[in-house]
C-alpha cells in the first residue's frame, strides 16, 4: 500500500536494527535494555516516551516470565500500537455532513502547508464537495500565487487578496463566498513565519475568531502541519502552537522523507495530539489517513 511504501525508508533502518537485537541476544538483561532504547531514540520516538515505553516492556516481561528476547518483537508492536491509538476520541476529520465546514491550516513556513491544502482540497472534490480555498498567508512572498497553483491544478477556486493585507479579511471574504456559492469545505491557509511568534499568534487567534463568529462549530479543525524530517524541532513548534493556536490534529508530512518515523509516536504520546493525515509523497494523492495499526505494521514488515 501507499502508506507502506511511504514508510519504508523508517521500516527499513528500524527494523533492521530491531531484528538484530533480538536475534543477536540470548537474554534480556540491561544491556538489552539499553539498546532497544538506543534504537528507539534514534527513530525519533522521543526520550520521554522512550523510557515510558521501555519501562512498561520490562514489567511485562517480568509479569509474563519473558525470557527470549524474539517474544518482545510482538510485544513491543502491541504497545505501540496502543500508545498511537486514540484514547477514545476520533482520528478522523471532523466534517460536517451537511453545511459548511471550514478547516484552518497552520505551521512554519516549507513544512508543506500549501501541498497538504492542494491534495486535502483533491481528496474533498473527489468525494464530490464543493471546495474553496482562502489564501490566508499574505505574508510569505509567493504564497498566495503558489496556492493559486495548486486551486488551477485541482481544479477548485481560491479568494485571494493583495499580498501583505489581512488575512482575517481574506478569511471573511471567503467564508461569504462560500456561503453565497454553497461550498462544502472551505480549507484556510495561514501564515507561517515564526521570526514574530506572538504576532503570528495574534493573527492566527484573529482569524480563528472571524471564523467562529461567522459559521457556527467552526473551526471545524485547526490542523498543525508539521514536517517528519524535522523530528524533535516539529515536536517543538507543536508545542508553541498547540498552546497559541487552538490545534485539533496534526498532519505530518514528508513521512516518505524520513528514516525516522518514529516522531509520530512522540507526538502522538507526548503532545496528546491526534495525528489525522500524513504526507507520503509530493502528489496529489500522496496524503493519507493516518492509521495506528497500519503504521506499526508497516514499520515492522
Ligand atoms: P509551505 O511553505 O508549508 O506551504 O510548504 P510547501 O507546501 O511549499 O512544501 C514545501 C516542499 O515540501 C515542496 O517542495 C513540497 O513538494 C514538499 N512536500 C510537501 N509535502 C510533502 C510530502 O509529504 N512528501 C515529500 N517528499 N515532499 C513534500
Amino acid at each position: 500500500s501507499k502508506f507502506r511504501q511511504g514508510l519504508t525508508k523508517t521500516s527499513q533502518s528500524f527494523v533492521g536494527k530491531v531484528e538484530a537485537l533480538v536475534t543477536g541476544r540470548r537474554k534480556i538483561d540491561e544491556e538489552f535494555y539499553e539498546e532497544l532504547e538506543e534504537i528507539l531514540i534514534e527513530a525519533d520516538v522521543g526520550v520521554m516516551t522512550v523510557m515510558e515505553l521501555v519501562d512498561e516492556l520490562r514489567s511485562d516481561v517480568k509479569e509474563r516470565k519473558i525470557e527470549n528476547p524474539t517474544e518482545l518483537r510482538p510485544l513491543l508492536s502491541e504497545k505501540l500500537v496502543a500508545l498511537l491509538e486514540d484514547k477514545g476520541e476520533k482520528a478522523d476529520l471532523n466534517v460536517n455532513a451537511e453545511g459548511l465546514t471550514v478547516l484552518m491550516f497552520v505551521g512554519v513556513n516549507g513544512v508543506g502547508k500549501t501541498t497538504t491544502i492542494g491534495k486535502m482540497a483533491h481528496k474533498f472534490k473527489s468525494e464530490g464537495k464543493r471546495v474553496l480555498l482562502a489564501a490566508g498567508d499574505t505574508f510569505r512572498a509567493g504564497a498566495i500565487e503558489q496556492l493559486e497553483v495548486w486551486g488551477e491544478r485541482v481544479g477548485v477556486d481560491v479568494v485571494r487578496h493583495q499580498a501583505g493585507s489581512d488575512p482575517a479579511a481574506v478569511v471573511f471574504d471567503a467564508i461569504q463566498a462560500a456561503k453565497s456559492r454553497e461550498v462544502d469545505v472551505l480549507l484556510c491557509d495561514t501564515a507561517g513565519r515564526l521570526q514574530n511568534k506572538v504576532n503570528l499568534m495574534k493573527e492566527l487567534n484573529k482569524i480563528y475568531r472571524v471564523v467562529q463568529r461567522e459559521v457556527p462549530g467552526a473551526p471545524h479543525e485547526v490542523l498543525l502541519v508539521l514536517d517528519a524530517t524535522t523530528g524533535q524541532n516539529a515536536l517543538n513548534q507543536a508545542k508553541t502552537f498547540k498552546e497559541a493556536a487552538g490545534v485539533t490534529g496534526i498532519v505530518l508530512t514528508k513521512l516518505d522523507g524520513t528514516a525516522k518515523g518514529g516522531i509520530v509516536i512522540a507526538i502522538r504520546h507526548e503532545l496528546d495530539l491526534p495525528v489525522k493525515m500524513v504526507g507520503l509523497g509530493e502528489k496529489v494523492d500522496d496524503l493519507q489517513p493516518f492509521d495506528a495499526e497500519e503504521f506499526v505494521y508497516a514499520l515492522f514488515d
